[in-house]
């Protein structure tokens, strides 16, 4: 069954009175070139396992079980079990776990469906309206992901990967830096969806850091700093940082001058570097701070 062409998706959804949801964010996949484009390279032994978000009727999921070794898709929407039972029904090596990916146990469900030995990457076409909540608990959670392939809005891939330091970085961009090394990979049109979306989007992938970084106390605590900069992004990050770490603003323009940063620095001009400086001279014990408290 060809997943993408329009006339066999319009027959399966009448078939199963099947209605789009806007708000689960369901344009369904129905450009032929994309899905390969977001596979691992088959290998000769189809050691890969991957993680899917959201299965729609199953058009990435089927292409990922083709050179996976096993495909494990949360999806939401109960109402395309039907369909998903004809559509995978050749995919002995899918598994569909019904439920919420914001709610889900994802480490209880990596250590149940995917033996840790084994090199497990995320592949999806994310629905748009939990993009970097979804990206974020995959990232924070540090499940055992080599990489994270996603389609997302175009907007929303350039600030996932904008590196810090630019002007399209936000927290996110920031977050992501952290723990990954982000990719645009290619825009996909708008056309190419069923229903067509009003944006147009991109395909990222972020090459996941096995290593956790040790020059950071607490990562809570870090990424408090990190939003509480961007929230007034043009603006001097000395109010906000003084605001959110509960220190004098004079301590502020004393750790920024500690990391050699300009007292009127604004968030988007700091590198990760620097913002782990930042955050080490406001709340790891510089003695300059200190004696300014
Ligand atoms: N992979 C399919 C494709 O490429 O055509 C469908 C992608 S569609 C953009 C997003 C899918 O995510 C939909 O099937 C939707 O039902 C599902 N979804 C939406 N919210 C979800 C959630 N919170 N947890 C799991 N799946 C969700």
């Amino acid at each position: 069954m060809n997943l993408t062409s329009i006339n066999t998706i319009k027959d399966l959804l009448t078939r199963h009175g099947f209605s789009f949801s806007k708000s689960l964010g369901q344009n369904f996949l129905i450009n032929p070139s994309v899905c390969p484009k977001m596979l691992p390279p088959a290998g000769g032994e189809h050691h890969v396992f991957a993680f899917e978000i959201g299965a729609g009727i199953g058009v990435l999921t089927k292409e990922l079980a083709k050179v996976c070794k096993k495909v494990v898709c949360v999806e939401i929407d109960e109402t395309l079990k039907p369909i998903l039972d004809e559509t995978l029904a050749d995919c002995p090596n899918v598994e569909i776990v019904w439920g919420d990916i914001m709610k889900l146990d994802l480490k209880q469900l990596f250590i149940e469906k995917f033996n840790q030995n084994n090199e497990v990457i995320c592949c999806a076409n994310l629905p748009y309206y939990i993009t970097s909540p979804v990206i974020m608990r995959l990232l924070e959670e540090r499940l055992p992901l080599a990489s994270i392939t996603v389609m997302v809005q175009k907007e929303a891939a350039v600030r996932l990967c904008a590196p810090p330091g630019t002007r399209d970085c936000g927290a996110v961009s920031v977050a992501v830096r952290y723990y990954s090394e982000p990719k645009k990979l290619f825009d996909v049109s708008r056309g190419s969806f069923i229903p067509s979306p009003n944006v147009d989007s991109a395909v990222i992938r972020l090459d996941v850091r096995s290593e956790k970084r040790h020059d950071i106390a607490d990562e809570a605590v870090f990424f408090r700093l990190v939003r509480a900069a961007f929230s007034q992004r043009r603006k001097q990050l000395v109010n906000p940082v003084s605001a959110a770490s509960k220190q004098p603003k004079e301590a502020v323009k004393a750790a920024l001058a500690a990391c050699g940063l300009k007292i009127t620095a604004r968030a988007e001009e700091l590198t990760l570097e620097e913002f782990i400086n930042l955050y080490n001279a406001v709340f790891a014990g510089n003695t300059f701070i200190r004696s300014e408290m």
